[in-house]
């Protein structure tokens, strides 16, 4: 990691790279804190990448700031995407982590434009025990009390 001024780039992030220009993007949109590209593996035509221009490996590391300009944009990103493809709705998600599904350790957001009966799955659900439920439900905002 390399740290001047205010930059924080990883030096093998692919992400970084695109943000310096040293790997080409189909550029959607930018800011001098965010860029959005073309996801260069689409699930759709038209699913986009919205990262910080600095490098943040996961939303645990996002600065509050950066991650609410980052909610802004997506939204506004979003509606182009949406309009461009004709989608009829579109998912909005982001991976943290390996065990997630997180293949690039740089935040990023991504928009997935969705069609009526495009046969996507969504993730399967469990049943789980009320008194399990109860648990989990004091465990974690055990965590949030201030
Ligand atoms: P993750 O699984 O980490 O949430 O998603 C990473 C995404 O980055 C994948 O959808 C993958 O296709 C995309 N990706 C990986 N390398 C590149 C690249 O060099 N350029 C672009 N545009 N997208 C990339
Ligand atoms: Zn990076």
């Amino acid at each position: 990691m390399v740290q001047k001024n205010t930059e924080v780039i990883s030096m093998d992030c692919v992400f970084c790279k695109i943000v310096k220009g040293d790997i080409p993007c189909q550029k959607l949109y930018e800011n001098d804190k965010i860029l959005a590209f073309l996801d260069i593996s689409p699930i759709h035509k038209g699913h986009t990448l919205i990262i910080p221009k600095e490098h943040h490996e996961n939303i645990l590391d996002m600065p509050d700031e950066t991650l609410a300009e980052l909610a802004k944009t997506t939204k506004k990103i979003s509606k182009a995407v949406k309009e461009a493809t004709n989608a009829d709705g579109f998912n909005v998600t982001q991976n943290n982590g390996a065990a997630a599904g997180q293949a690039v350790f740089h935040f990023h957001t991504h928009i997935i434009p969705r069609f009526d009966g495009d046969g996507l799955k969504t993730w399967p659900h469990k049943d789980i025990p009320e008194e399990e439920m109860k648990r989990i439900q004091e465990d974690i905002a055990s965590f949030l009390k201030d």
